[in-house]
This record gives structure tokens, C-alpha cells and sequence, in this order.
């Protein structure tokens, strides 16, 4: 019995999901009768079909806990040319925050809770506990593999799992799509006390603030950046809860919006992410659309 196949099946003794990946660590290609998704696709896909092929096809869609299935002559060959084990991090119950390069686990460290983490080929896997859409990209070099995704075996890591946090789930939310152009930013309003004839803070003490969110925002590039606008409106908006208004908060937005524009964030994600920080506050504020 080959090495993969072995893992897999001490894998699917644990009840999880396994499919076999090719040399190049990529699912192997449907067969003539799946091509193209001519067959329709797998029931558990999103566009759901009514394939039933044996062979290990339509990639993570494939994924087996049955060891029936897994050592079947339908995915023998698979197996006898597979280079990695791959699973369906969604369906044992987990996310994989993948971290593709040494900036990026720099990054997680940084920012994310500290969890179970593997190591692979460049990076870590950081593994967290609950389910989520995946998303490739969400800052340059992470990606989230959960639901209908496969992420390669690489070993049960070290550390202890935790339960899926705010900080992951939040980040796809203001992903920039590729190809998302970035126009000259619209000038904006700096935020004075005078625009904030109801607030109860001093304005050295709102400034501070605004600063310190500006710099985080400036200190991350594109999707970082919107996703730091969202943080930093939702944290700014919590401190003017209280006031009784109005707090300008409209103008301290547009700040926020001016320095994700100015690392390149299309200003409407950037207002987007600024509204939804705000509404996550619980404040109310006039749309920080664009001018
Ligand atoms: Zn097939
Ligand atoms: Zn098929
Ligand atoms: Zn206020």
C-alpha cells in the first residue's frame, strides 16, 4: 500500500474527508465523463448535480470518509500517481488559514489568535475550529480553505485548537477584487471640533484616535487596508456611542476612506468598509458615500 493511501485512510478512521492530489499538489482532472462539468457536478457542490462517478473527481467535491470509496479500483490509479493527501477542511468541522510565505505567517502572528498550526513547503497552516466560506486572498499570500475547498495533509500540527475568531471571519468581507482600479482620491473634510458640536471627548483625544487608525490603515496595502477601515471605523464609532451627538463622525470617516485611497483601495470599498464599521458600532451616520 502506497504512503498516501495509507495516510488517507488514517485519516477517513477519523472521519476525515480525504481526496488524493497529483504530483503538482493539485486535485487530478475530472474524467472524460465529468469534463467540463458535463455530468452536472457532485450533490454537494454549489451548482448541485447528480454525479455519481467513482473516480475521485470534481476535486474537494470528491473528498470521502468512506475507506470503501478511498481504496476503491476507481481511485487506485489516482492513487498510484498522487503526490499529496489532501482534506475537506469544511467537512471535519474545520478552517484552514493559509499562510503562503514567511511575510504572511509574520502577519498572522501579528494579528490573529495563536491556534493549532502545521507547517508546510514556505508557510503554516493555521487551524481554527468552526467553518466558514473560503476565500483566496484575503491579504496577499493568505487564503481561507473551508467550506468546498481541500487543503493539503500535512501532519496533526502543534498547539491547541480554538474556536474560529472575529478576526478570520471578518476577512473576506472587503476583499478588492483583482483588476479593481483605484481612481485619485476626492479631497475630504479634516475633522475639527467644530463639526462636533455634541460630542462629549476633547478633540486631542478624537484626533489621537483618528491618527492612530489612519496609520493602521496606511501601514497595510489594498485588501489589508479595507479590512483595516472597517476595524478602525467600527473601533472609533464605539467611543461616540455615549455622545449624544452629532460627533462628525461622518467627516472622520471620510479620513478613513481618504488613507485606504491613498494605498490604493477603490474609494467605494473603502467607504463601504467605513459604513459597516460604523453600522457594527451601532452608530448612526449620514452615508460616508463618495463625494
Ligand atoms: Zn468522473
Ligand atoms: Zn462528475
Ligand atoms: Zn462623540
Amino acid at each position: 500500500m502506497n504512503e498516501h493511501l495509507r495516510k488517507a485512510l488514517e485519516l477517513v478512521a477519523l472521519g476525515v474527508p480525504v481526496l488524493p492530489l497529483r504530483e503538482g499538489k493539485g486535485p487530478f482532472g475530472n474524467c472524460a465523463a465529468c469534463a467540463k462539468n458535463q455530468c452536472g457536478g457532485r450533490p454537494n457542490m454549489k451548482a448541485a448535480g447528480t454525479c455519481a462517478c467513482p473516480r475521485p473527481c470534481h476535486a474537494w467535491a470528491a473528498a470521502s470518509t468512506s475507506a470503501d470509496i478511498v481504496t476503491s479500483a476507481a481511485w487506485a490509479a489516482a492513487w498510484r500517481r498522487a503526490g499529496a493527501v489532501a482534506y475537506h477542511p469544511g467537512g471535519t468541522g474545520v478552517t484552514v488559514v493559509d499562510l503562503d510565505n514567511t511575510d504572511a505567517v509574520a502577519w498572522a502572528r501579528e494579528t490573529l489568535p495563536a491556534t493549532r498550526t502545521v507547517a508546510t513547503t514556505r508557510g503554516e497552516h493555521w487551524i481554527y475550529l468552526g467553518t466558514m466560506q473560503s476565500s483566496n486572498g484575503v491579504r496577499p499570500g493568505v487564503d481561507i480553505k473551508s467550506l468546498m475547498a481541500y487543503a493539503r495533509w500535512l501532519g496533526p500540527g502543534v498547539g491547541e485548537m480554538i474556536r474560529l475568531p472575529e478576526t478570520v471571519t471578518t476577512l473576506p468581507r472587503y476583499v478588492v477584487p483583482a483588476g479593481a482600479v483605484a481612481s485619485s482620491p476626492t479631497p475630504r473634510a479634516t475633522w475639527t471640533r467644530a463639526v462636533a458640536s455634541g460630542c462629549r471627548h476633547t478633540e486631542r483625544y478624537v484626533r489621537t484616535g483618528l491618527d492612530k487608525g489612519v496609520s493602521m490603515v496606511t501601514g497595510h496595502r489594498e485588501q489589508g487596508a479595507a479590512s483595516q477601515a472597517f476595524g478602525v471605523a467600527r473601533f472609533l464609532g464605539s467611543l461616540h456611542q455615549e455622545c449624544p451627538g452629532p460627533c462628525g463622525l461622518e467627516t472622520l470617516g471620510g479620513e478613513i476612506i481618504a488613507a485606504a485611497a491613498s494605498v490604493g483601495v477603490p474609494e467605494s470599498y473603502a467607504a463601504r468598509a467605513v459604513d459597516r464599521g460604523f453600522a457594527e458600532a451601532g452608530v448612526q451616520v449620514p452615508t460616508t458615500q463618495m463625494a
